[in-house]
């Protein structure tokens, strides 16, 4: 670690006025493809967007902050030496000491609070060193970059009172009492509630990057795993923080690799899953796909599982390496290239998963997968439903149901992937299911089975119990007997009324009812469409190459750099 000598910011660029940029430019639709662009990537966002994200730098070489502009190039506004900081909301925020939030900045009250008032001093100053040579001859003194000005600010209260009366305390009545918008961050030395530097733009957001030059790679811890690149802190709608790691695309697709795959697979299936990987993360990119939320590509299954670079090792680096920039690309665009863990014996074509064609999404039948198959945890997979929790699903999704009795695959693709699955109840209506609908309406695997149907005790039929003893196979032609001994006799469709008031319809027990039992018979896990990782697997250790695996999954495409 190096030693923390630069303790104060330093100004290292003249000030940019600030202009009203896109907080996340996107390369226009028909501009060439690029090589290794920046991308931003969400980290914690919507519902996990954070009250205070705190970075700790091992390499101990400093922060430089500022913000990224609209070709996501890095403008540094100032820097700083210290090794372990945070950014936080201003709202007031406090150091959490136990618990959940011990170690990070959080709106749960103790003794070290960050409070978001704060005396601003006359005027304004035309850098960084001017502002924060004014802010400290004062305790808790600190530059602010507010739209594009630069004060000097001082304290952090947590009330407006207590701002005054430290106004009056430190003589300082030609000051303003200052709020912040609800846009603005501080950036705090962790553990502390000394304020480094204050952000606060309508029309840019925090950007920090690790290391005080990027003549070597910085490695950063945030949240327990270690990234390269910078961050981007948004206060998307006012709230919380929406952090973002901007980072080439090529840094990026290791981390994703190893998390999709594992560094230990063979190295060609590394090389066409980074092909995918990339391609799929441009595409995100190009289209905007998470713009709203101030990022290109989310962290999660949504878009691709990415947790920085822990698990990246010389294997996966080298598959990133010997594919550098290179996308899988049909008629000259850039493909959908989606991908799921297994197929289950055969891959599908994405109009019958999705609607829509899409020609080099076509399904075909998986020959390789199956030698894997024993690897493959969960490779063959069995579901039951009874009738009863049929009925009861259907009712719990709005398909009232008299009993449902049936439940059959009634239109396979020509691999034999089910794609319309049809339930049909004791009054002889039926719902049919299509497409992805096939797997998740049912909450399978895969689109990939068959189902059969058994039914438990008498296979007679079944029927209706009648005063405890004797079956009736069906209600037409018995009679009922009311109150005043009136009879009458029932048809096909007899109703029950019960003490509560509830009607419900007789339906037969046995038989077509509620004691069969549907057995789904199936094997593979996504929605199996293009490649299969463990296919691809199994194709690299048959010794294919990553070209034959990525030409295999998806049909008629080319693998090359823009
Ligand atoms: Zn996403």
């Amino acid at each position: 670690m190096r030693n923390g000598k630069i303790k104060k910011f330093v100004q290292i660029a003249a000030l940019a006025l600030a202009v009203a940029l896109p907080l996340t430019a996107l390369p226009a639709a028909s501009a060439a493809v690029e090589v290794d662009p920046t991308i931003k990537v969400g980290l914690f966002y919507g519902s996990s967007a954070l009250p205070g994200a705190n970075l700790l730098n091992d390499a101990g070489s400093g922060y430089r902050l500022g913000y990224y502009d609209g070709n996501r190039n890095f403008v540094p506004l100032a820097s700083t030496g210290e090794t372990a900081i945070s950014v936080v909301k201003t709202q007031n925020v406090y150091y959490g000491k136990v618990g959940t939030w011990s170690g990070y900045y959080d709106t749960i009250t103790s003794d070290i609070a960050v409070g978001c008032w704060h005396l601003k001093l006359p005027g304004s100053y035309s850098s960084y060193d001017e502002a924060a040579a004014a802010a400290s001859a004062y305790p808790g003194g600190f530059a602010a970059w507010i739209d594009g000005t630069w004060q000097a600010r001082v304290g952090a209260w947590l009330d407006k009172e207590s701002a005054q009366a430290a106004q009056t305390e430190l003589g300082l009545t030609d000051a303003e009492i200052a709020g912040t918008s609800s846009y603005a961050v501080s950036v705090v030395k962790t553990g502390t509630s000394q304020i480094l530097f204050q952000f606060d733009s309508a029309s840019q957001c925090l950007g920090i990057q690790p290391g005080l030059d990027d003549s070597v790679k910085t490695e950063t811890i945030f949240r327990g795993c270690t990234y390269y690149g910078g961050f981007q802190y948004q206060r998307v709608g006012g709230g919380n923080l929406t952090v973002s790691n901007v980072i080439g695309l090529e840094d990026y697709v290791q981390g994703v690799i190893v998390q999709e795959m594992s560094s230990s697979w063979p190295l060609e299936a590394l090389k066409a899953q980074a092909v995918s990987a990339r391609t799929y993360a441009y595409r995100n990119y190009t289209a905007g796909k998470h713009q709203s939320q101030g990022f290109d590509i989310c962290n999660s299954t949504h878009c691709q599982v990415y947790y920085g670079m822990d698990e990246v090792t010389s294997n996966s680096s080298k598959a990133v390496e010997q594919t550098y920039g290179e996308y899988a690309w049909y008629n000259g665009s850039l493909i959908d290239a989606v991908y799921s863990s297994h197929d289950g014996g055969a891959t599908e074509s994405a109009v019958n998963v999705w609607g829509g064609n899409v020609a080099y999404l076509i399904g075909k039948a998986d020959p390789y997968e199956a030698s894997v198959a024993s690897k493959v945890p969960g490779y063959n997979w069995t579901v039951t439903y009874t009738a009863q929790e049929l009925t009861d699903l259907l009712n719990s999704k709005g398909y009232t149901n008299a009993g449902i009795v049936d439940l059959q695959v009634t239109r396979t693709s020509p691999t034999g992937n089910a794609i319309e699955i049809t339930f049909t109840d004791a009054a002889g209506k039926s719902w049919s299911k299509i497409r992805d609908d096939c797997r998740t309406f049912l909450g399978l695997r895969s689109i990939h089975y068959t189902v059969t149907s058994s039914t438990g005790g008498t296979s007679s039929g079944g029927g209706y119990t009648v005063n405890g003893d004797g079956t009736l196979s069906s209600l037409d032609g018995a009679y009922a007997i009311g109150g005043s001994n009136s009879t009458a006799q029932l048809g096909s469709g007899v109703y029950i009324i019960d003490g509560s008031g509830q009607v419900s319809q007789a339906t037969p027990s046995g038989g077509g009812g509620s004691s069969t039992v549907f057995t789904i018979t199936g094997s593979g896990w996504g929605h199996n469409v293009g490649m299969s990782q463990w296919g691809a697997y199994a194709m690299a250790q048959q010794g294919y190459t990553y070209k034959d695996i990525l030409t295999f999954y998806y049909t008629g495409i080319e693998v090359r750099k823009p």
